[in-house]
């Protein structure tokens, strides 16, 4: 038996920024094993880095699209924090 841990935290859909409520299972190693939006209307999106939140709404494409922008977005954020807008 695993003696994994839900923690409850609060994400923005990556492509409207609708906050969601989320349950999130850790595995003892801090690993993220599992999610679940808990608030009408969302559901996680895979990442392996990342747990990440979406409206119902979006269609793949748009999900698809937002993250790669949000993957960008962040590693671009890493590397310059001024030039973003
Ligand atoms: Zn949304």
């Amino acid at each position: 038996m695993s003696d994994n841990k839900d923690v409850v935290q609060v994400h923005g859909c990556i492509v409207c920024g609708r906050l969601f409520n989320v349950l999130a299972v850790y595995a003892p190693n801090g690993k993220l094993v599992g999610c679940t939006v808990t608030s009408p209307g969302g559901h996680c999106v895979p990442d392996e880095n990342q747990l990440l939140a979406a409206c119902d709404i979006h269609t793949p494409d748009e999900i698809d699209v937002a993250h790669k922008r949000w993957q960008s977005r962040n590693e671009k954020e890493l590397a310059d924090e001024q030039e973003d807008e």
